[in-house]
């Protein structure tokens, strides 16, 4: 989609700090960290949310979630463990229209969230 930013991202129009990609999957550093590892994992292929998707996309999920896994190994924060969680919506907070999952960790995060 040409107006998102993650689009952008993965199009190399705009700047990140990656960390890992594949051919379906790019994850970079975010802008605002809220933890001392904080790291956005999204498909390349535009999908607006978890909402949106459908059985098509259990492959680009699976590569999410191995990502995640090789992202959290490679920062060092595997073993302490860390969230792995996506916003939906206005209620869920999302705020940038293009799926993705935030992997926070390096702290003791709480539960629930507000
Ligand atoms: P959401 O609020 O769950 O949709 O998460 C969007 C996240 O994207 C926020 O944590 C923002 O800090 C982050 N973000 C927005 N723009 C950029 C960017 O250009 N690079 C990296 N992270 C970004």
């Amino acid at each position: 989609m040409s107006d998102c930013i993650f689009c952008k991202i993965v199009a190399g129009e705009l700047p990140s700090n990656t960390v890992f990609e594949n051919d379906e999957v790019l994850a970079f550093h975010d802008i605002r960290p809220q933890a001392p590892v904080h790291v956005l994992i999204i498909p390349k292929r535009h999908i607006p949310s978890a909402h949106a998707l459908t059985a098509e996309d259990a492959a680009v999920l699976g590569e999410i979630h191995q990502a995640a896994r090789q992202i959290a190994e490679q920062l060092g924060v595997a073993e302490q463990g860390y969230r792995l969680v996506t916003n939906v919506g206005f209620h869920g907070q999302q705020t940038v229209p293009h799926l993705h999952y935030h992997l926070l960790g390096g702290r003791q995060l709480q539960w629930p969230p507000g």
